[in-house]
């Protein structure tokens, strides 16, 4: 969405990394949240969305999001967006923390439907040129301001420069174990905005959905909470009703399941689609129940086993309400940024509004310069680096241990001494693996120069900067949790299970400093 809403006149390089269509974004279920009925309102949504965010939502972007978000779903109409109707009016839904039925849906493949349009429109878009495939790594930076980044595409690595640089690059789910996230989403836009110096806010709040499928051998498929909106029920191995209600904000949800879960010594719960009834989950949800039914589940028969993954990311890159970070020429839009709308915790189905909303402030980009160019396609060089088979293999197991220490450490519950236990360990494999000294050719490539990479240099790159970048984003979450001595929203501290008002703040991450706070309502600069 971006990508359209940039200012016509400028030219657009759409990159993405994978070479397949792979998104959190392609994966959204549930839907967009936006007041368009007519027993809802932009103050009901904001209040809605400031009670979620547990006292750091930030209001004036909870305001943008709440009075914009009607306007993008128009505009997405006009686009050819095929929403689900009720007669003449947009279908809704409910999802927990609403008070009103405000989330729209296109069945349960919301993100798709979206998605697949804006591909489609971007490719009448002269001014947007896309690369599939192209992966950024570092940002270019000249005088303290953003100027371009470095990437590596069709066997090249080399600089791009540019007036300005949005980062898009979704959250970062997939550094724990148990997650709803695609692997994509290892938090590369904060790993890289971290290291240009721009600032990082609330890395610490994640949250983690209650019901991702927990079947042997199967991804966590998501079972989206619009199911529950809908009537479907959580059972105790034992089939009774768990006992909390269905439509509890998800990080309460999702503590009550790992509390019924330990005292049972169970790995999963039990959800039961059969109050939703036959019709609607066939109208409604067809995508859930053809992918349980292919893993050899019986979705209309029998509960589906489920417990808590990471979801969503509401720390990232600080973002004004102009998508603009604290670094001039560089912007941020979606899970990678903290724009400030979600607070300690999402309000479900405000994220993809959120994109929409804040993609739309773009409009008004204005950029450093506008000098599109690259030295990419110039005869160059080969890159002198190669590293040897055994620490590809170290760095692959170095990142499965990674995500299982995140999930037990900084999961739904998190303990103090764990978490600084935690930091200690991912600060030895980092040392361990020394993957600054290897990555040096890549890393200190000089800005403007150009190699050619091998095809085995490129796979061994693309394992060891996997773990680079895993790394570096989890000390950073690991450390952010740590240092927030208090529960609230995402953030579950069971050595410090209540809101303190003195926490009541954002935490605040810039490389080179102590970590810090900022009041809610205070610029970051
Ligand atoms: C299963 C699931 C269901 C969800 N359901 C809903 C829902 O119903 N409603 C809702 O509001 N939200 C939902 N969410 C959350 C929502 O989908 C995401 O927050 C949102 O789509 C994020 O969009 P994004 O553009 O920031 O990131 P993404 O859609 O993840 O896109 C990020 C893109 O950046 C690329 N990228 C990453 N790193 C690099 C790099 N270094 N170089 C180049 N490219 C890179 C990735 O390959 C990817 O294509 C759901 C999330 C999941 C996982």
């Amino acid at each position: 969405m971006a990508a359209l809403e940039l200012p016509k006149a400028l030219k657009v390089l759409l990159l993405c990394r994978d070479g397949e269509p792979r998104s959190a974004s392609r994966w959204a279920q549930g839907g967009l949240a936006a007041a368009v009925r007519s027993d809802d309102s932009p103050s009901l949504h904001r209040a809605d969305t400031l009670r979620a965010s547990a006292g750091l939502g930030e209001p004036a972007a909870v305001d943008l999001l709440v009075r914009e978000a009607p306007g993008c779903v128009e505009r997405l109409l006009k686009l050819g967006l095929q929403l689900d109707r009720d007669g003449s009016q947009l279908s809704t839904t409910l999802e927990a923390a609403h008070s009103r039925r405000r989330v729209l849906h296109a069945q349960d493949q919301t993100g798709l439907a979206l998605v697949e349009l804006l591909e489609q429109r971007l490719k009448a878009q002269a001014n947007v040129c896309s690369l599939q495939g192209g992966l950024a790594t570092q940002l270019w930076l000249k005088a303290g301001k953003c100027c371009g980044l470095q990437l590596i595409y069709g066997g090249q690595l080399g600089w791009l420069q540019a007036g300005a640089v949005v980062l898009a690059t979704g959250g970062g789910g997939h550094l724990f174990a148990n997650t709803t996230n695609p692997a994509s989403a290892r938090g590369d836009g904060v790993a890289m905005a971290w290291e240009a110096g721009a600032v990082l806010r609330d890395l610490e709040f994640v949250q983690f959905h209650p019901t991702a499928l927990m079947h042997p051998g199967a991804p966590h498929f998501l079972l989206s909470e619009a199911l529950r909106g809908e009537g479907a029920q959580l059972l105790k191995s034992d089939g009774k009703p768990l006992g909390a209600s269905e439509m509890l904000p998800r990080d309460q949800l999702s503590r009550a399941m790992v509390r019924e879960m330990q005292r049972s010594a169970e790995q999963r719960l039990w959800l039961d689609l059969k109050p939703v009834g036959e019709t609607k989950l066939q109208q409604q949800f067809p995508m859930i129940l053809k992918r349980c039914i292919k893993l050899g589940l019986a979705p209309l028969q029998q509960p589906l086993p489920v417990a808590p993954a990471a979801h969503y990311w509401m720390g990232g890159v600080a973002t004004n309400l102009a998508a603009a970070c604290s670094i001039a020429g560089l912007y941020a839009v979606g899970e990678v940024a903290s724009s400030g709308i979600h607070g300690a915790n999402r309000l479900a189905s405000n994220s993809l509004s959120e994109c929409l909303v804040m993609a739309h402030q773009l409009r008004m980009l204005n950029p450093l310069s506008n000098p599109v160019g690259s030295n990419f396609n110039k005869k160059v060089s080969s890159l002198n680096w190669n590293c040897e088979q055994t620490l590809m293999l170290k760095a692959q197991q170095a990142s499965e241990k990674l995500r299982r220490l995140c999930w037990q450490v900084a999961g739904v519950e998190r303990w103090g001494s764990s978490l600084e236990e935690a930091i200690k360990i991912a600060t030895t494999i980092q040392q361990e693996l020394n993957l600054s000294k290897v990555l040096k050719p890549i890393l200190e490539q000089p800005q403007g120069e150009l190699h050619n990479v091998s095809k085995a240099q490129l796979t061994q790159f693309e394992v060891l900067w996997d773990q680079r970048q895993r790394n570096l984003v989890s000390l950073l979450l690991l450390k952010a949790a740590a240092f927030r001595e208090e529960s609230r929203g995402g953030h579950f501290r069971r050595d410090a299970p209540a809101a303190l008002p003195y926490w009541c703040r954002h935490s605040l991450q810039r490389i080179g400093e102590k970590l810090s706070t900022a009041a809610v309502g205070e610029a970051i600069n």
